[in-house]
């Protein structure tokens, strides 16, 4: 399965925002804050407006936003400014980042991970396994297959995860989640996954061992 190429500016120059873009981060991510998961070195893949980055960086975390929309890397150096909070913010592929000296300790992953047709997706977690140091963790918030209708992007079964962190990684916990929607469109919460994969402590930094 491959997506076509998407217009992610497009979605942030609308005169409504995107459905992900509440204006604050997700609560499931507020809570792996409160619980200190997001600490150290972190990188929010596929950041868009930087809500999750910045709650990294109030959280005391060195953070790195990226993403492919220009738009929304200004709509977040905007936030930023506004909060009086430092985070560091590219416009980029995150498959194509190049990885700090020791490796991110924490990948956050806010509806990136559902966006990937299957070859993308190996892809991404290829890169992942490069960016992420052996040891670091991924939260990964993603669409689940429980939630009905067609609307929005492709829904992802638990196995699936498993399958795309089967080397290099280990799943420690899927737990069904809420993605909360911008309140402006029908549906307000859709079911997600919250996964926290691990990078294996020994795996090969490169991450070329690791592609599928
Ligand atoms: N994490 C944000 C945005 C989720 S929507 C939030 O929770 O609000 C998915 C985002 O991924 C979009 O902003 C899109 O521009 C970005 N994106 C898609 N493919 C990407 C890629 N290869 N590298 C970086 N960003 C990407």
């Amino acid at each position: 399965m491959t997506t076509p190429p998407h217009d992610w500016d497009s979605s942030y120059l609308a005169d409504e925002p995107p459905p992900w873009d509440i204006g604050r981060p997700q609560p499931a991510f507020v809570t792996l804050a409160d619980r200190g998961k997001l600490s150290g070195e972190v990188l929010d893949a596929g950041c868009g407006t930087g809500e999750h980055t910045l709650l990294a960086a109030s959280s005391g975390a060195d953070a790195t936003g990226v993403d492919l929309s220009e738009a929304a890397i200004r709509a977040a150096r905007v936030k930023a400014a506004q909060r009086g909070l430092s985070a560091h913010f590219e416009v980029g592929d995150v498959a194509a980042m190049s990885r700090p000296r020791e490796g991110f300790d924490v990948a956050i992953d806010s509806g990136l991970f559902h966006v990937f047709g299957d070859d993308e997706r190996a892809d991404y977690v290829a890169a992942l396994s490069r960016l992420v140091r052996p040891g670091g963790t991924c939260h990964l918030m993603c669409f689940s297959d429980r939630q009905p209708g067609d609307w929005g992007p492709r829904r992802v079964r638990q196995i699936e995860i498993e399958e795309a962190f089967s080397r290099g990684w280990t799943v420690e916990s899927i737990q069904a989640a809420e993605f909360e929607i911008n309140p402006i469109f029908d549906i307000t919460t859709a079911s997600a996954w919250l996964a926290e994969i691990r990078r294996t402590p020994t795996a090969d930094p490169s991450g070329q061992a690791d592609r599928i």
